[in-house]
């Protein structure tokens, strides 16, 4: 059975890729240093599972550190989830997102490299196409300037990792680069679970349909789009756990080189259409308002998701009903959240 060691995999997107990892056969370790998530995701992922994954609690930047998670274990891949990801507080603490991005990636690879490990999945984003309004994003489309310091690191992670496949041919990279992952695992047990108030629109929105937060303010309604609301490609972050596990099988099959895929649904649904969508799921009405456009938000954003589909099998499954329903699960089980470690 094959080792593959998921950095960030106490956090939301790799929870479930764990579970997903777990269901297709993988042996999984786990190195997160908690500093977004708790240790009760282990539990709930052995409620799930009926596995305990081996947990490591390590900073990825801490090269000591990691290193026995290497010696320990015989790893066959990678997947990097490990990373800081608030787009407003990346403006706030620019030295704290490029340090614990770009270190923790360079310590990863450095000990892929000592330990022999060939395999490696990357978290990009689709901010690294920038403010263009070409849509649908293909793998092709040029990559953009990105607004904020976040956005940086993962345009410069993926740099990083095309000159290591130059530099180690035999390394094998994935850059997968997500659109708006949204939902829960169906269990209820696990899900996206930020600190203090959220600032993206399914947080929110949840946080609201369960009156912890007053009212939503729709950032602008003015934009040219059938409603004058921004679309945004949500994806369910189950079937994107799925685009992990595709990855690394596909990999399996590369000798070399770096492969960029999308992961997105290929479906722009507007910020009005969202708060519909959830508004049936709750069962009642979302409050709202209709406020000033957020700084850096482009108008449309969604993939084109012919190369996930043609090369790896890939394609979201999951409907903005069966997200919003995942997510009002999670939320009315968790109304805290989880509990603190
Ligand atoms: P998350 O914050 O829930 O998970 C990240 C995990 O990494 C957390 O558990 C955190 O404790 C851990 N971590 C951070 N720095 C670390 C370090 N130095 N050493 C060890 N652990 C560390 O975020 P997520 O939404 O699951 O995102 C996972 C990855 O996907 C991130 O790299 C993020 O930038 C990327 N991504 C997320 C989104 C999104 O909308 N959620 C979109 C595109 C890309
Ligand atoms: N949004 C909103 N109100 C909020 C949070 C988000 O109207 O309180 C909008 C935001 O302007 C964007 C969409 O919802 O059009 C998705 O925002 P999110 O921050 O979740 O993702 P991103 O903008 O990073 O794609």
């Amino acid at each position: 059975m094959a080792t593959v060691l998921v950095t960030g995999g106490m956090g939301f997107i790799g929870s479930h890729t764990v579970i997903s990892l777990h269901n297709n056969g993988f042996d999984v370790v786990i190195a997160d240093n908690l500093s977004n998530s708790k240790t009760e995701v282990l539990n709930r992922l052995e409620t799930i599972t009926g596995k305990r994954f081996k947990f490591y609690k390590v900073d990825c930047c801490n090269k000591e550190e990691l290193r026995k998670v290497f010696e320990e274990n015989d790893i066959d891949s990678v997947i990097h989830f490990a990373g800081l990801k608030a787009v407003g507080e990346s403006v706030r603490m620019p030295v704290e997102y490029y340090s614990n991005n770009i270190n923790s990636l360079l310590t990863v690879v450095t000990l892929m490299n000592e330990f022999g490990v060939k395999k490696i999945v990357f978290s990009s984003s689709a901010t690294v196409y920038g403010e263009s309004e070409d849509v649908p994003f293909t793998e092709e489309s040029p990559l953009g300037t990105c607004t904020n310091p976040y956005g940086w690191t993962k345009w410069m992670l993926e740099q990083v990792l095309r000159d290591c496949s130059v530099a180690y041919p035999e390394l094998r990279v994935c850059l997968l680069r997500y659109f708006n992952p949204v939902g829960a695992h169906e269990s209820g047990l696990i899900g996206e679970d930020p600190r203090g108030i959220p600032n993206n629109l399914f947080p929110y929105i949840s946080k609201v349909a369960a009156g912890t937060l007053e009212k939503l303010t729709v950032f602008g309604n003015d934009y040219d789009t059938p409603d004058g609301t921004c679309l945004r490609d949500y994806i369910h972050v189950c079937d994107l756990a799925d685009g992990h596990v595709r990855s690394l099988n596909y990999l399996a099959t590369q000798s070399e080189g770096v492969s960029v895929f999308n992961l997105g649904t290929g479906k722009g649904t507007s910020v009005v259409e969202a708060i519909k969508a959830f508004e049936k799921a709750c069962g009642h009405e979302i409050p709202h308002v209709f406020g000033p456009r957020r700084a850096g938000d482009i108008p449309v954003c969604y993939a084109s998701t012919d190369k996930a589909r043609e090369v790896l099998g890939f394609e979201a499954k999951r409907t903005i009903e069966d997200m919003c329903s995942s997510c009002w699960n999670w939320q009315t089980k968790n109304p805290q959240g989880l509990p603190e470690d």
